[in-house]
């Protein structure tokens, strides 16, 4: 890389330079460049002037009731997330839930049925359809039990 090529980028980089933001090498390579160009040097030194000054400056400080605002806002944010991890979970167990009734109920439901079939003398075919509109109810409970039970903890939390 030619000496007027090296200067144009390191010159760009100088600013990253004072204020540490650059990698360890790269660092090397500029100290090494500043060495031997006075132009560099000089712009080094202003831009530690411009830091220096910057860092001098007091730190603007937030106004309690920002600072309370922008908590509160943290916190109520932070309890829907939790919400909305319970309701997660809540549906995880009821999805389960009804997965294990859908599928441990239908040796119940035959066995209670079977009385019933030979009374009635419906078909296994016709039976299923039994147990299709049995299984539905199972899962409108356990939704309604979801919506119902994460309407009730949301108004439990209001009151508190
Ligand atoms: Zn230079």
């Amino acid at each position: 890389m030619s000496r007027g090529n090296e200067h144009d980028e390191i010159r760009e980089r100088l600013a990253l330079f004072v204020a540490g933001a650059l990698a360890a090498g790269e660092e090397d390579r500029i100290a090494r460049h500043t060495a031997t160009c006075p132009s560099c040097a000089a712009e080094i030194e202003r831009w530690q002037l411009i830091s220096g000054g910057l860092r001098q400056l007091r730190t603007p400080q937030p106004s309690a009731a920002l600072f309370e605002g922008t908590r509160a806002l943290a916190e109520a944010e932070l309890a829907a997330q939790t919400e909305r991890r319970r309701s997660r979970i809540v549906l995880t167990l009821l999805t389960v839930f009804s997965w294990t009734i859908t599928i441990a109920g239908w040796p119940v439901f035959r066995l209670v049925t079977s009385g019933l079939l030979s009374l009635l003398d419906i078909r296994f075919r016709e039976l299923w359809i039994l147990f299709a509109i049995f299984s539905a109810l199972t899962w409108v409970a356990g939704g309604s039990a979801a919506v119902l039970l994460s309407a009730r903890r949301r108004h439990e939390r209001r009151l508190a």
